[in-house]
């Protein structure tokens, strides 16, 4: 069935521009050198899943017009990629999920993450009201949802474990320095695939832009677009000197897949 992602933003944990600097990419004119936190959003037979809520969910939700999320898959817990969860709220409420809850699909570790930032959320004693009304669900395998299935691809990301994504012809694999053997395996054949590039120089816990294009000649997809870009990356010199069917991704982009 046919798909739609949107990137929701392409940007590294800071954001483009950083606050406080003045560098070239920083104080671009060209709007593809504006980059919110990294996350995705793939939507499908009136169906909307998010992948993470940055810390700017809200702005990106208001430019996208989204309406209705039906479910939130989490990378893992580092705050560029969970710190937008409260701004689910006005999403959450009965009058658009017509009762249930969000549900938000987590590992273990992830999990521990998110109950413990959001404590209010996900105590049972809040006493506050107009919590956002979402729900931890396990991740363990594939998740099957709404006729598609999202299967967890773990990448290292430093020395720690964490999940990318594979859904049909696409995958998007965000926060990783290495991918192991058996993941790159389940990475054949794909149309779309999104890989982390921070920058040109090497980084302890990011891949760079030399290292995804290896990975691109390793694994062939049709396209590659890459996400959690830094300030050092300005969007048209950086795509210019990419091959043809490997571009910089940028807020907004939108892409039609086999889902
Ligand atoms: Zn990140
Ligand atoms: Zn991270």
């Amino acid at each position: 069935m046919r798909a739609i992602l949107t990137v929701l933003g392409s940007g590294t944990s800071m954001g483009v521009p950083t606050i406080g600097c003045d560098c070239a990419v920083c104080t671009s004119a060209d709007p593809h050198d504006r980059r919110t936190r990294p996350s995705i959003m793939v939507q499908w037979d009136g169906r909307t899943v998010l992948i993470d809520t940055t810390p700017d969910f809200r702005e990106q939700a208001i430019r996208e017009g989204i309406r209705k999320i039906d479910a939130v898959l989490y990378t893992h817990g580092h705050a560029d990629h969970i710190l937008g969860l409260d701004d689910v709220r006005p999403l959450s409420f009965p009058r658009i999920t017509g009762g249930g809850k969000i549900p938000l699909f987590a590992s273990d570790g992830t999990a521990r993450v998110l109950r413990s930032v959001f404590r209010y959320i996900f105590e049972a004693d809040y006493k506050f009201g107009g919590l956002a009304q979402v729900e931890l669900r396990p991740l363990n395998g594939p998740i099957d949802l709404f006729g598609a299935t999202f299967r967890p691809i773990p990448v290292i990301h430093g020395d720690v474990p964490i999940e990318g994504y594979r859904f049909g012809s696409a995958a998007y694999l965000t926060d990783f320095s290495s991918v192991p053997e058996e993941s790159l395996a389940q990475l054949e054949g794909l149309d779309i695939l999104f890989l982390d590039a921070l920058r040109h120089h090497p980084h302890p816990t990011h891949s760079t832009v030399e290292n995804s294009l290896k990975l691109v000649e390793r694994l062939k997809p049709k396209r590659t677009y890459f996400t959690h870009i830094s300030h050092d990356l300005p969007h048209q010199a950086t795509n210019a000197a990419l091959p043809e069917n490997v571009r910089l991704s940028h807020d907004g982009l939108k892409l039609e897949f086999e889902l």
